[in-house]
């Protein structure tokens, strides 16, 4: 007889449950356990992975570009002539220039391709012949830009054609130009209180340096020590994040009767035992208190260079280098004597006399006679000179760089002994104030 199929089904189940026998019990006293368990095990399962899908959608949330306060940063301003490659990990539009005509919308992302002046005018990106000479890149996302395969960029980016050069300006937003900044001018091991001085520092810096331009310049300040050394998105690391975050908005200040005065906050690495007046290295810059030096600093002794090795340069390479940034100079001949006409009492040369061969002579400042050397060579303006005859020798060097204002190094002591950043600044900036702007 055929038996429908649910019957067939009920039987051999029977069948199956008579012969599990003593395990029949076991099985109807676990099974409600078991079947919670499944229960729990699936929600669980289930609730992981929605909280998986929400962190991916998260981190799939594109960074904004923020464009409230903008800093121009020439980029590469160190290596122009050389050939350069440009990649853009998202879609971008493509302008004329900032507020020049749209050239493209919505452009798709780029592979990393090189980047040059056209033969015949204008710009070539990758195959790409563009006839403008100025273009801006917006890209869709931030954090898009890499130059050279290595440097990764926020914000937006300027290329416009200099006769056969390109000039590449990064205009990015204040704070996360900072990002960059930090790292580029402290070791990662400094102190997290350096980390928000130096902050303060540099943001005040490039806001002076913002407000004090004049003429129809197309950027703000250089990437590299000519301004402050700005390395992108590479140098964004924990501690100079949370520096930017914890000032956001901080500066320096000089309560200068009723008004906040804002002021030039410059810095070095290690002013070699006391820092030095404004107006010995910028002899146009305001002479505001804060700049006013001599503020004795007993704590930059650890730095590498506090004391530098003696630096010996032939009397002829000397002439050369000062020739060629001084033009006029070659009118007294070979320099054959060296003299410091001035000292600051914390010992940096203000100014130093150069004797030509033809008996004439010429005053230079101490900084401007140490850039044409080399600021890496000479690494301060605090040193003796010895005459060896056809040649000089710079000796009992102390410090690295120009020694106005902050002492990075001795910053770093302070912050290790407990200071916090405003007491630090307030020490290398005498009678400055922190203001928050924003
Ligand atoms: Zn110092």
């Amino acid at each position: 007889m055929h038996r429908p199929f649910y019957d067939r089904s009920l039987l051999i189940a029977r069948a199956l449950w008579r012969r599990l026998g003593v395990a029949r019990r076991t099985i109807l006293v676990f099974a409600p356990f078991a079947l919670m368990t499944i229960l729990a095990v699936g929600c669980f399962t289930f609730g992981d992975r929605r909280d998986e899908r929400v962190v991916e959608q998260v981190d799939r949330q594109p960074p904004k570009i923020v464009t409230d306060r903008l800093v121009r940063v020439r980029l590469l301003s160190a290596a122009k002539s050389k050939p350069m490659t440009l990649q853009l990990t998202s879609g971008y539009e493509l302008r004329a220039g900032p507020g020049g005509p749209v050239i493209e919308a919505a452009a798709p992302p780029l592979s990393q391709c090189a980047i040059a002046p056209a033969p015949d005018g204008g710009i070539m990106i990758g195959e790409r012949i563009y006839p403008q000479n100025d273009l801006l890149i917006t890209p869709k996302r931030d954090a898009s830009i890499i130059i050279n395969g290595t440097s990764t960029y926020r914000g937006l980016l300027r290329i416009a054609r200099d006769d056969s050069k390109l000039a590449l300006t990064n205009h990015v937003d204040l704070e996360s130009y900072l990002k960059g900044v930090l790292r580029g001018e402290l070791p990662k091991h400094f102190h997290r209180e350096s980390f928000k001085a130096q902050c303060v520092a540099a943001r005040t810096y490039v806001l002076y340096q913002m407000k004090s331009a004049t003429g129809d310049r197309t950027f703000d300040v250089y990437d590299n020590e000519g301004s402050q050394m700005y390395i992108g998105v590479t140098g964004e690391g924990p501690k100079a994040l949370a520096a930017v975050d914890e000032t956001t908005g901080e500066v320096c200040v000089w309560p200068n009767g009723d008004v906040d005065t804002l002021f030039c906050t410059y810095y070095s690495s290690a002013c070699g035992g006391q820092t030095q007046h404004v107006n010995n290295v910028k002899p146009r810059d305001p002479d505001v208190p804060p700049l006013a030096g001599r503020v004795v600093c007993n704590d930059c002794y650890l730095a590498t260079y506090y004391e530098w090795d003696p630096v010996t340069i032939s009397k002829a390479d000397l002439t050369r280098s000062i020739v060629k940034r001084y033009p006029s100079v070659a009118s007294i001949g070979e320099i054959t004597g060296l003299r410091a006409k001035e000292i600051e009492p914390g010992g940096h040369i203000v100014r130093i006399q150069l004797d030509g061969k033809n008996g004439a002579n010429e005053t230079l400042m101490g900084e401007d006679f140490r850039l044409c050397v080399g600021g890496h060579k000479l690494k301060s303006t605090k040193f003796t000179i010895e005459d060896n005859g056809d040649s000089f020798t710079f000796s009992h060097g102390k410090g690295f760089g120009h020694g106005i204002g902050l002492c990075q190094n001795g910053m770093e002591v302070k912050a290790r002994r407990g200071q916090d950043y405003r007491k630090i600044l307030k020490t290398y900036y005498p009678g400055a104030e922190i203001r928050k702007l924003y």
